[in-house]
């Protein structure tokens, strides 16, 4: 009953909740992720999107820095007579302090270097003159039909926008933004031909200056700038105009995602522990509440078959075992036999040794018939000082007549009780089936009837039914007190 209880309260509520709380845990822990990983992917966006622009921004500063030095008519002069220092000063020094140009150059309207400027240095103009000549698309562009229009309108001042070539490319070997554009007069009164103007070209390299200025300005941690590809996302490459990769910047990405489910993680492990403690709990008590109304209900059960007081199965067990057995019992003779039984003189125990003392009659009773059955057999109290017994599997009718004349020797014997000794008798009616009844009112109707001769013909004695007269005197048959002897012998 135990194992039958556990294994319900396991299957009907165990296993159906730790199933649910499993799996609400694993798609709590799967949505963590999933966020944790959707805010990563977001924020590496939003890095890949910010560096992008910043690049595009270098553009947009070199761009400003070009127009504001190369456009200037002191600028146009100094280049006509050859004043290098002015124009080391002003565009070669002045660009490295102000704009942090790594690389400056003047070329006449040759493409002859005039000034070189090295990290705010002068140096000579000839040690660059084989990485400028690698700019040559640069110049070409310049010089091409289109860029010469260009030039004109924005002399003329019908354009606002400067001619210029820029773009990332390698410069001494390492990756570069570098811009070229014309030397223009600002007035336009010193404007050289179109075609014949010099050349003031910036470089900006691509390296741990560059990349310093990018971490602090952007919040972007350790940016680097990488000759080849590396093996993370949190990369961008640098592309020329042409879309070949020159170099790739690359950072440590941010983890607010995986920061977060960190940070939160011990208030949710403390959470699903108190969750999981609860769960415990509300079980603990669910299957306690369980096992205890399943006790109620089999004591509530119990209640309602037995009798109290002897702790004897009572009328409705009777009735139940009767209908039972009668159900089951096959067409031939004897096959169960229902003993009917009515203390004599027992009145008198009340009357003279008190309630109580018939209260433990009642129960000694109880006993002694107890010891006398087969654990087959079934003893009723049906009520006062009546009692039943429901005898299966008898072979004939000699069997309940040899327990009946048992339960009188049994009964007759003076009983020891705390008020006195007490001597009561028994009388006894049997009736068999389905030989003589094949309903169960039939067959009480025939023991009842039973039990009324023995009664009447003098008590302390038991009468198997027979349709005879009532009056006729019931028989102690001495064969039968012999088989009841063995009986005893042998038990
Ligand atoms: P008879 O020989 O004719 O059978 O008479 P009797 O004295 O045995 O009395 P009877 O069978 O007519 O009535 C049974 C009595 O048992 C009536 C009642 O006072 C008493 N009685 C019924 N139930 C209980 C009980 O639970 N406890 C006690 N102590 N007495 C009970
Ligand atoms: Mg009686």
């Amino acid at each position: 009953m135990q194992l039958r209880d556990t294994t319900h309260f396991t299957t009907r509520f165990l296993l159906p909740i730790v199933v649910v709380t499993g799996i609400t845990i694993l798609a709590l822990a799967g949505f963590l992720a999933w966020s944790a990983q959707r805010i990563d992917a977001d924020a590496l966006a939003r890095e890949k999107l910010l560096l992008e622009r910043a690049l595009q921004e270098q553009k947009s500063q070199m761009y400003i820095a070009q127009e504001e030095l190369a456009v200037w008519d002191e600028a146009v002069t100094a280049l006509d007579t050859g004043d290098v220092q002015w124009l080391v000063d002003n565009l070669g020094v002045y660009a490295f302090d102000f704009y942090g140009h790594n690389r400056s150059f003047v070329l006449d309207s040759a493409l002859k270097p005039i000034v070189a400027v090295s990290d705010g240095g002068q140096v000579p103009a000839k040690s660059s003159a084989d990485a400028i000549e690698k700019l040559a698309p640069f110049f070409a562009h310049l010089r091409s039909l289109d860029a010469q229009a260009a030039i004109s309108a924005y002399n003329a001042g019908v354009s606002d926008t400067l001619p210029q070539a820029i773009d990332f490319t390698l410069f001494e070997g390492q990756p570069a933004l570098v811009a070229v554009t014309p030397v223009l007069s600002y007035s336009g009164e010193n404007a050289p031909t179109v075609g014949k103007e010099g050349f003031y070209i910036s470089v900006g390299l691509l390296g741990d200056e560059l990349a310093t200025y990018f971490g602090d300005q952007y919040r972007i941690d350790q940016p680097i700038f990488l000759d080849a590809k590396p093996q993370t996302d949190a990369s961008l490459p640098i592309l020329n105009a042409q879309g070949q990769t020159l170099a790739w910047l690359t950072w440590q990405p941010e983890h607010p995602g995986a920061r977060l489910v960190g940070a939160a993680m011990p208030a949710l492990l403390a959470a699903l522990v108190i969750g999981i403690i609860i769960v415990g709990l509300l079980l603990r008590s669910l299957r306690s509440a369980l096992f205890q109304l399943q006790a109620e209900r089999e004591e509530a059960h119990h209640r309602a078959q037995h009798d109290p007081l002897t702790g004897l199965g009572n009328r409705a067990l009777f009735r139940g075992r009767l209908g039972e057995l009668l159900q089951h019992t096959p067409e031939c003779s004897p096959r169960f036999a229902v003993l009917e039984l009515d203390l004599d003189k027992f009145k008198q125990v009340n009357d003279t040794l008190g309630h109580q003392a018939g209260d433990e009659m009642l129960v000694e009773v109880g006993t002694r018939i107890k010891s006398l059955l087969r654990p087959e057999d079934t003893l009723i109290r049906l009520g006062g000082d009546e009692f039943a017994i429901i005898q299966p599997n008898i072979a004939d009718h000699r069997e309940p007549q040899a327990l009946a004349q048992a339960i009188i020797d049994a009964l007759t014997q003076p009983v020891s009780l705390a008020a006195g000794t007490a001597t009561i008798g028994v009388s006894i009616g049997i009736a068999t089936a389905p030989d003589m009844a094949r309903s169960e009112a039939d067959l009480i109707r025939f023991a009842d009837d039973a039990l009324y001769r023995a009664k009447n013909g003098g008590r302390n004695r038991y009468c198997l039914y027979s349709a005879a007269p009532a009056n006729e005197p019931a028989r102690v048959d001495t064969q039968l007190r012999d088989a009841f002897a063995a009986r005893r012998a042998s038990a």
